[in-house]
């Protein structure tokens, strides 16, 4: 996988026995770093005060922070961000973002993207609003928190200010926040990002993905349905109500494809076994004559696990990742990427020496990483490299949370897959089709976003004029 950057992860945790969570949000935490590595942060409640603490850095960099040490609090929110909006270097941008408004602290982190951002940016700060960040998230939290005459204290106040501000922002948001004493989590009405309950004795969790609830050895309680709001405290236990908004589901395969860990459970889906089935409908498409299945380290290997599985040819590493990297794609610039490639990948000679080579990838965006993969394969002795991607090409940008590149960068927009084959030097390309995604999910895949693949987007979630084909 090259160069899409996930979006954020999230984790709250309440401990209705008034037991200290700070250690559960850094091991939830944690097991979210996939999702973002520019800053982390979190936010602690301990029935008077607040504290909150962000910083640049992965997330056991910022929980060790002295600062953090004598902290305690029995209900906490906690982020790792890859920003989607707002300048990356900015301190102020990383959350959770805690506010003081009419003598109530709220606090809120958010996984997503608000795709009419910039509209109701303009909106605000001309009718004298300050914002402090340059975040969409801030905008949600400034929406929430305007006069709002129903159920003042009481949930309904809660309901109704997450219905205010829903019906305000366009595109994707799965939201915790503390309000009131209160965890709060909704998921925008299309479902675009994850968010899962989990528990563990008193302690109750809302996470992007039960990886981290699995670290925590805590049960998965269930999914936070689209467009549904869930109220965590000691009075209801999980207290559910509804985003009044009828939108069509539309939630991100690209989570299951790419962005999820490969333990998790997203969307009621196991993202392993999407992976494995994805790789099982390759090898039904192959034509070629393979010697060998060889992934992608660490992204391609359940598809590539199906695909050898379903072909009977063997599965090899002729690529080992180096673990002393990061993500290649993670770092801010193109030169970074491309340099950290030759870093990662470790090719393995014996393994490809002479070989006719299947090699799986769950995608391709801009084709430079595919293009440096197959030259090393080639470099260290392949006869032959087929490239198969686990997804279809990627045809347009996404506006609800994943940071795309512009239309003109996305090889597959500006190219034929021939072109495209070409481009990277391999002897052949082949991709999944949206039809074989949809095969794959079933009944399900009406539930599910495609629009990076098909360049239709649904209505609800269109931005504003002029931002929708930013390339
Ligand atoms: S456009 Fe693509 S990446 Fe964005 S939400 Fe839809 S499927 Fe996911």
């Amino acid at each position: 996988m090259e160069s899409l950057r996930e979006e954020c992860g999230i984790f709250g945790a309440y401990d209705f026995e008034q037991g200290d969570v700070k250690f559960d949000l850094f091991y939830g935490l944690f097991a979210l770093q996939h999702r973002g590595q520019e800053g982390a942060g979190f936010a602690l409640f301990d029935g008077n005060d607040f504290f909150t603490y962000r910083n640049h850095g992965l997330v056991a960099q910022v929980f060790s922070s002295g600062k953090v040490a004598e902290k305690r609090g029995f209900l906490g929110i906690a982020h790792t961000r890859y920003s989607t909006q707002g300048k990356s270097r900015k301190l102020l941008n990383l959350q959770p973002i805690t506010v003081t408004h009419s003598g109530r602290v709220v606090s809120l982190a958010h996984n997503g993207n608000l795709s009419n951002y910039r509209e109701l940016r303009r909106e605000i700060e001309k009718s004298g609003g300050i914002l402090v960040t340059d975040t969409d998230s801030e905008i949600f939290l400034h929406l929430y928190l305007k006069p709002c005459r129903k159920g003042h204290g009481t949930v309904d106040e809660i309901i109704q200010r997450v219905n205010n501000a829903a019906r305000r922002v366009k595109g994707a948001y799965s939201i915790i926040m503390i309000d009131r004493g209160n965890l709060v989590g909704f998921r925008d009405p299309h479902g675009f990002r994850p968010l899962v309950i989990g528990k563990k004795g008193p302690r109750y969790y809302l996470a992007s993905e039960t990886s981290s609830l699995d670290a925590l050895g805590a049960d998965t309680v269930r999914e936070v349905e689209p467009g549904e709001i869930v109220i965590i405290n000691p009075r209801y236990g999980i207290l559910s109500s509804r985003i009044d908004l009828d939108y069509p589901h539309s939630q991100c395969v690209f989570e299951l494809i790419y962005f999820s860990r490969q333990d998790s459970v997203v969307f009621g889906e196991s993202v392993y076994e999407f992976r494995k089935r994805s790789g099982e409908k390759l090898a039904e498409k192959e034509t070629e004559s393979i010697d060998i299945v060889v992934p992608v380290p660490d992204s391609g290997f359940p598809a590539a696990i199906g695909y050898a599985w379903k072909s009977g040819k063997p599965l090899e590493l002729g690529l080992i990742r180096s673990h002393y990297v990061g993500r290649s794609f993670i770092e801010p610039t193109q030169f970074d990427r491309i340099s950290a490639v030759r870093m990662k990948l470790l090719p393995v000679s014996s393994v490809l020496r002479g070989k006719s080579v299947a090699l799986i990838d769950d995608s391709i965006v801009r084709g430079t990483t595919s293009r440096d993969i197959v030259k090393m394969l080639f470099d260290f002795g392949a006869e032959e490299v087929h490239l198969r991607i686990a997804s279809p090409p990627i045809i347009s940008p996404c506006f609800f949370g994943v940071d795309t590149p512009t239309k003109k960068e996305l090889i597959a927009a500006q190219k034929t897959v021939e072109e495209v084959r070409k481009f990277v030097g391999a002897t052949s390309l082949k991709y999944l089709s949206v039809q074989d995604l949809k095969d794959i999910l079933g009944e399900k895949a009406s539930r599910f976003c495609f629009s990076c693949f098909t360049g239709e987007y649904k209505a609800q979630t269109i931005p504003a004029h002029g931002e929708l084909f930013r390339g």
